[in-house]
Formats: structure tokens, C-alpha cells, sequence
């Protein structure tokens, strides 16, 4: 760990406000405290460095001058010191004044300390101001920004901000050693200053609701605007079906589809607009009336068509909503609307996903600000195949900016190879799923009968998946067989065949539409492979948890007795645990995520009104930790207890002594609440009941503990837009799979045929790679007696958890 004791650091959000950029200071100042730094924020963007602090407002607030808190004088150490030492409640009020008299008018650069950003994960946009700032853009503006910056002594800056923002930043950095030759030249700094200052590290944070930066899969703040689109779409549908209307919908993204199009996919919309790859400028009016006309002609009451802010036809001409409407109105005498979605998208609490990702990149940073040199570059700080990474800032700059260059030069592959190959199955994805064809796509032999099944707990986008597969099964010409409540359902006969209309409104719809069942197939092997011939199954989808994973290896195993099961069979991993072994997200586990910051914001508002509160909340996951990790990271909980690291009495010893040190070092009615998450399997003994009561007894005075359980509402209402893209894109990989295998056993000659063990397979995410395990294969990498997997990639989670309440050293100061 690198020692941040001289660096000063400071950050700053610029450029179009999105949500995340809360937790991304958050995790900055708090990361750069716990290093040993020194903390400030920027407020206005660059706008605010280039205005500073008027003279007589330079970091004349401090802690000791502005708190009448004795107890910082009995502990001048540092980590103490930096624990209130700010302007936090100025920040927060956003008005800039106090009623104490003291104000942020005329100070731009604000000295800050670890409780200024508490409680700022569950806000949107970002307290400490964005703006744009023409004077930046000049080096006049830059030359005052730079002295300002020397003035307070801050060397290192944190930037987080779309493409020209961080455009911005590299040029800063560049021209840094020039500025403060001039300054000095000048005699606005002394030599003292000029050889402390001879360098600038700078490291970048992409905040952007578009999704629009290259080298990264996800910009801070995407989910959330996509969870903001998705929610309006969810709300319209009903009106449109109700009416039996046309719906337009006009989203942001300039130069970058990837609202529109996840938002496409999420929502089951009939009809896109991207710009990466515009429709024929001859011919996209007749193709888009022919498609929906076809849907109409299905049966389908509504339509929802997605047009991206830029989007355009092949011949670069713009394609506007109200167009759109025109043409659905006239051509085809739909009743047709036009919502704008406009500002309503960047705004709202940041979803779990723009929680976890800027904490995590907010962490990063700071720690590639004390690894920099003069020779590093500057990096921007990504997440690429569920890692964090550091890539050098404008390379992914220069990458973004190609993609734009692409399509003005209508090089619409070139645009499209731009974007991460997510992209590019999305829209595959979309089209395999929107698209109803006039005549299947393959030959006779080659059709299907697909047997899908829900096993174990319900859980969001079961129903996302088995809609894709049972389009995608249409459009080829299979045959698509819903099995009901499990296998207790098969063997009651309890099954139909599904229909492209059918399924159309399930994208949305939480729960299981199948009906599931915990019941393995071994309550009748036998009688399970007579169905399976009975019906003729050709192939097998099972889309469910860790039950799901069990049938399937016990019918792999049946293999050799049953023929019936020589057949492909997979398994698509759906848990709110997401403890099925490899696969590091199951469909459910965002969705529950976001049902649990939901829950844990309102008891944490109640466990703040009443000031010194902590509430011990329990999660549902079986053995497994993941939603009370991730969870506590989501939410800021100060404890977490899961059933990998169990609960005991030293364990409890120190977390009482951590409540009470921390709330004894709260300023005098400033108490806040905290949460505990506790698996409600952590411990037979230590129960969340258990647990409440001690907290409440050792808090005495200091603080008193309730209870709450969250129970069967983490399996959330409406399944999240990641879940469901997410079901989409794997779903559909599930069909070629057996497609693929299908058409290898139709190859063999024999009469019985055997199908290879790899062709019963569990389809799991490992970083973005989606890759096959073959059953047989998994069960090396499952703890079968804990039903979950042997390695939890997440559990390193848990310190940062730790750290981010500053465990380690509150427990440190006896
Ligand atoms: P969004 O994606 O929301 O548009 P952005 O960061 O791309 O965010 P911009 O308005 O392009 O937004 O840039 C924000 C600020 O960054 C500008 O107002 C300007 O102060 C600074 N900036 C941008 N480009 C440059 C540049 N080439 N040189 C110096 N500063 C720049």
C-alpha cells in the first residue's frame, strides 16, 4: 500500500451530471483519507478551479476554527483529524450558506474530511457541482486554474466526466510543467512552489449516461439512465396496450446507441434507431411499417418504437421521433404518440450497479494517483470483463472519438467494431427476438422440440430468457414446450407449447410465468425420461438455481440408464443467491440487489431520523453471501456477517466496540443510522434477533438496534434492464448451444444415440466471457453439501466494506 501522507488530493465531476458521481467522490475521499492523504473537492468542475477561493476565503474554515467538538483536540491524529473536517452540511444543503454563519460563496476548493461524504451513495447527479466551462477550454483559463490549484498546495486530481472532460484533463496534465514555468516566470509562485508542483497526476473516471467511452463496458451512470428508460417504457406499455396505441420514444445518446438498444432489448420494444448502424435511407420506412404490421397482424395491441437522440439513416440524414410517428400514423393509421424522455433519464437514485462500479473505480483511482510517476501516463480508470482497469486516458479518448469519425464517414462496421462485442450481440439479440419471420430459417430435419423449465425459487428475468428462447425457437422453426411447475408439473403432464404473442409481455415480468418447483428429478428418473420420450424433447432448457445445476447433473447422469436424456441439455443460471459455482452473475442477483438498496435506503432514512440507530437487516442467499456483500457495499453498511465467514463471539466483541467507538466520534447531534446485513444463514446461534438485542444492550446510551428482514422482497417486483439484457443475450446463446449439439447427434449413425457429456452443459458468466462448463465439469468447482460454489469471487468485497467505514483504524484507536 502506497503512503498518501504528502499528496493532496482533490476531485472534481464535470460535464453532464449522472448518477454514481456521488459514490465516486465518496469512495475518493474516503480511500485518500485511509491512504494518508489529504482530501478537497472542486466544486462547479473546472469552472471551479479556474475561480479558486477568493483571497480571505483560502481554507480559512477549518475543523478546529468551526467545531466546538473538544474531542478532535484529544485526538490530533490524523485519521481522527480528517474525520469531520469540512463543509459537508454546506455541501449537502447545496445553497452554499449556513445558518452558522459560514458559507461556501467565494470558495471554490473545499477542504473535506471523511463524514462530509457520508450518506451520498443514495443521491442522484452530484453534490459537489457540475458545470461547463469555457474558460478551461483556454490556456489563459487553464495558467489560473493551475495557480489556484498550487495555492492549496493540491497536486493530484481525480476528474470525472464525459470524453471532453477528460480530454480536458490530459491536456492539463500536458501543459502542466509550461503553466507553472510561466507562474513562476510570473512571480506568482515561489521557486519552493514551482519545484513541489514541477508535476501534475491526474487520473480519470468516465461519468456519462450515453455508455459512449471506449475501453470501458460501462460509464458511471448507464445503468441507472437505463433504469430511468426502462421504468418509463414499463409504465407507457400498459397505456399503449390498454388503447392499443404506437409509442415513440426518444432517448439520449448522441453518438452512441447503447441506451436505445439496451433499452430495445429490455423492454421488448418492435423497432429500433441507433446510430452505429442506421437503417437504409431507400428502404427503412417500408421496413419498419412491414414488421409492425406483422405484429399487428399477430394480435399484438401495441407498439414501441426507440429512437436514439442521433439516431440516423446509412445516408447520415437525422431520424427524428416525430418522423417516425408521421410514417406509423399515415402508412399504417396507428394511433401514435411521441414521449421525449429528455432530463428525466439522468436524474433519480443511482441504481445498485452505480453504486458497486464508482466505489470500486473510486477506490482505484486514488490507488493509481500514488503509484504515478512523471513517465506513467495519465490513465482512466474502466471496468472491462468485471474488472477494474487502468487504461491510458487518451487512447480511450482517441478510441471513442473514432467511432463518431466512423459513422460521419459512413463506416458503419468500422463503428460498430468499436463497440465492445456485448454491443454487438445486443442488437443480434434485439433482432432475433423483434423479428417475426414469414417462413422459419431452418430446414425440416433440423427443427426442434424445446422443453424449458423453470426449477427452484423464482427469480427476475426467468421470464426475460424464456421469451427469447421461445422467439428465437419460432424464428427457426422449433418448437418451443413450456413445462409447468418443474418436474412435478411434467409428470402431471402439465405441458404446453408457447407462442410468439404469448410470451410477448413477459420481458417485464417478475416471478416465474412457468410456475417452479424445488423438486428434483430423481422423486422418478424413470418416470421424468418417459415424459421426455413421450413428448419427443429434442432438447432441454432448464432456467433456475443451484436445483437447477443438481437436475441437471442428475440427468446427465441418467444417461446411461435413460436414453430419453441423450439429448442437449442446459442449464441458464437464475438465482437471487447466485451461488450456482463459476458463473459470476446469475439472472435475479441485480435485480434483488436493486430490491435491496430500495429497502435498505428507506430503513436507513427511519434509522437516521431517529438519529442513533442501527439496524440489523437480513437478507435472504441460502449459504451463499454474495446479496449481503454486495449489498453492503451498495448501501454503505458498516457490518456484514455471511455464512462463508460465520459469525462468532470475538467477531461480535469487536463489531460492538466498532459501534461503539464509531457513534462516540459522531458529532454531537449528528448521529447518523447504520446498517448490518446479516445472511440469514450466517449462524444457527448468533441470529439476527440475537445480534439486535446484544447491539442494543452494549449501546446504552450511544445507540439503539432494531431488526429488520427482508425476506422474499429481495426477489423484487419488476426485474432490472440488466437482468433482462442480460437474459436475452445468454438465452440465445443457450439456443445456438443446442442447436449445435442437436445437429452433432444427428450426424451419428447409430440407432441409440449417445450424446457427449459436454452437450449437458451450465452456460456461466466468468468476467464478460460467457462460457460453457459441461455438468460434470462444474461439480469439481461446487461445495455440494453448502449448495454454492467453492471459490466466492466477491469475498474480498468484505474488507473494502470494512474499509470504507474506516473499521480497521476506529478499532486501531483504543
Ligand atoms: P458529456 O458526456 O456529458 O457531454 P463531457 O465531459 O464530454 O460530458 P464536455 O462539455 O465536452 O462534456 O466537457 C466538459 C468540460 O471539459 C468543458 O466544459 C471544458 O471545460 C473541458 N474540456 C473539454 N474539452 C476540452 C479541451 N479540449 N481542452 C480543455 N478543456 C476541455
Amino acid at each position: 500500500m502506497t503512503d498518501g501522507k504528502k499528496m493532496k488530493l482533490a476531485v472534481l465531476t464535470s460535464g453532464g451530471d449522472s448518477a454514481g458521481m456521488n459514490a465516486v467522490v465518496r469512495a475518493v475521499v474516503k480511500t485518500a483519507i485511509i491512504k494518508g492523504c489529504e482530501t478537497w473537492i472542486v466544486r462547479e468542475g473546472y469552472e471551479g478551479l479556474v475561480r479558486g477561493n477568493s483571497e480571505g476565503n483560502r481554507h480559512t474554515y477549518s475543523l478546529e476554527k468551526g467545531t466546538s467538538s473538544p474531542r478532535l483536540k484529544e485526538h490530533p491524529d490524523d485519521f481522527v483529524h480528517n474525520l469531520r473536517y469540512g463543509d459537508g452540511e454546506l455541501l449537502k444543503d447545496g445553497t452554499g450558506d449556513h445558518p452558522g454563519g459560514r458559507t461556501l460563496r467565494g470558495r471554490y476548493i473545499v477542504r473535506v474530511g471523511w463524514d462530509d461524504v457520508r450518506g451520498w451513495f443514495a443521491e442522484g447527479g452530484t453534490l459537489i457541482g457540475t458545470a461547463r466551462s469555457t474558460t478551461f477550454r483556454t490556456r489563459d483559463g487553464r495558467l489560473t486554474a493551475a495557480h489556484n490549484m498550487i495555492k492549496e498546495g493540491i497536486d493530484a486530481l481525480v476528474v470525472c466526466g464525459g470524453d471532453g472532460s477528460l480530454t480536458g484533463a490530459d491536456v492539463f496534465r500536458a501543459e502542466w510543467p509550461g503553466l507553472v514555468t510561466e507562474l513562476r516566470q510570473q512571480g506568482k509562485i515561489t521557486e519552493d512552489q514551482a519545484s513541489k508542483h514541477a508535476h501534475l497526476k491526474i487520473v480519470g473516471l468516465v461519468g456519462s449516461i450515453d455508455n459512449d467511452m471506449s475501453m470501458t463496458d460501462l460509464t458511471i451512470g448507464a445503468p441507472t439512465a437505463l433504469h430511468r428508460i426502462c421504468e418509463a417504457i414499463d409504465n407507457i406499455n400498459s397505456t399503449a396496450f390498454s388503447h392499443s396505441r404506437a409509442f415513440v420514444l426518444e432517448v439520449m445518446g448522441r453518438h452512441c446507441g447503447w441506451l436505445a438498444l439496451m433499452a430495445g432489448v429490455s423492454c421488448g420494444a418492435d423497432f429500433i434507431f441507433i446510430p452505429e448502424s442506421p437503417p437504409d435511407a431507400d428502404r427503412w420506412e417500408d421496413e419498419m411499417c412491414q414488421m409492425i404490421q406483422k405484429h399487428r397482424d399477430v394480435g399484438k395491441r401495441k407498439t414501441i418504437v426507440i429512437v436514439a437522440e442521433g439516431a440516423i439513416d446509412s445516408k447520415l440524414q437525422p431520424i427524428h421521433a416525430e418522423f417516425v410517428k408521421n410514417v406509423l400514423s399515415e402508412r399504417l393509421g396507428l394511433d401514435t404518440r411521441v414521449t421525449t424522455l429528455g432530463h428525466t433519464q439522468r436524474g433519480g437514485k443511482p441504481c445498485a450497479m452505480d453504486r458497486i462500479l464508482p466505489t470500486l473505480q473510486g477506490v482505484e483511482a486514488v490507488e493509481a494517483l500514488l503509484e504515478s510517476t512523471p513517465d506513467t501516463p495519465s490513465y482512466m480508470i474502466g471496468v472491462r470483463e468485471n474488472k477494474i482497469t487502468r487504461v491510458p486516458l487518451m487512447e480511450a479518448v482517441k478510441m471513442t472519438r473514432e467511432v463518431a469519425q466512423a459513422i460521419a464517414e459512413k463506416d458503419f462496421p468500422k463503428a460498430m467494431s468499436l463497440r465492445d462485442p456485448e454491443f454487438c450481440e445486443s442488437l443480434e439479440g434485439f433482432y432475433a427476438t423483434a423479428v417475426l419471420e414469414t417462413e422459419p430459417k431452418l430446414p425440416h430435419h433440423l427443427r426442434m422440440r424445446v422443453a424449458i423449465m423453470h426449477v427452484g425459487a423464482p427469480a427476475g428475468g426467468m421470464n426475460a430468457a424464456t421469451r427469447a428462447a421461445v422467439r428465437y425457437c419460432i424464428r427457426q422453426g422449433h418448437k418451443p414446450f413450456a413445462i409447468h411447475n418443474g418436474f412435478v408439473g411434467l409428470l402431471d403432464d402439465n405441458v404446453h407449447q408457447l407462442s410468439w404473442l404469448g410470451v410477448d409481455n413477459w420481458m417485464t415480468r417478475g416471478g416465474s410465468e412457468l410456475g417452479t418447483n424445488r423438486k428434483l428429478p430423481d422423486i422418478d428418473l424413470g418416470a421424468v425420461a418417459a415424459k421426455f420420450q413421450q413428448y419427443n424433447f429434442h432438447a432441454f432448457i432448464m432456467i433456475g438455481g443451484f436445483e437447477a445445476f443438481t437436475s441437471l447433473l442428475l440427468l446427465e447422469q441418467g444417461r446411461k440408464h435413460y436414453p430419453a436424456f441423450n439429448i442437449p441439455m442446459v442449464h441458464l443460471p437464475a438465482t437471487i443467491s447466485n451461488n450456482v459455482p463459476l458463473t459470476e452473475f446469475s439472472l435475479g442477483s441485480d435485480t434483488s440487489l436493486n430490491a435491496l438498496v430500495d429497502a435498505c435506503d428507506a430503513i436507513k432514512q427511519s434509522a437516521s431520523a431517529s438519529r442513533n440507530r442501527v439496524f440489523v437487516v437480513e437478507t435472504q442467499g441460502g449459504k451463499c453471501g454474495y446479496i449481503a456483500t454486495m449489498g453492503a457495499l451498495a448501501t454503505g453498511a458498516c457490518i456484514v456477517y455471511t455464512p462463508e465467514r460465520g459469525i462468532d463471539l470475538d467477531m461480535l466483541r469487536n463489531d460492538v466496540k466498532y459501534l461503539k467507538r464509531r457513534y462516540a466520534l459522531d458529532a454531537k447531534g449528528k448521529s447518523e443510522g447504520r446498517l448490518v446485513l446479516r445472511n440469514e444463514v450466517s449462524s444457527d446461534v448468533y441470529t439476527t434477533d440475537v445480534i439486535t438485542k446484544m447491539f442494543k444492550e452494549e449501546g446504552g446510551k450511544l445507540f439503539d438496534s432494531r431488526s429488520a428482514s427482508l425476506g422474499h422482497t429481495l426477489q423484487g417486483g419488476i426485474p432490472s434492464p440488466m437482468d433482462r439484457a442480460r437474459a436475452v443475450r445468454l438465452s440465445l446463446k443457450c439456443m445456438a448451444f443446442i442447436e449445435h449439439h442437436h445437429q452433432e447427434l444427428l450426424k451419428q449413425q447409430a440407432r441409440s444415440k449417445q450424446a457427449p457429456p459436454e452437450s449437458a452443459a451450465v452456460i456461466t458468466i466468468q468476467g464478460t466471457a460467457v462460457q460453457w462448463v459441461s455438468v460434470q465439469d462444474m461439480v469439481e468447482h461446487a461445495d455440494m453439501k453448502n449448495r454454492r460454489g467453492k471459490h466466492a469471487w466477491w469475498d474480498g468485497m468484505r474488507d473494502l466494506v470494512e474499509a470504507l467505514v474506516a473499521r480497521p483504524q476506529i478499532l486501531a484507536k483504543g
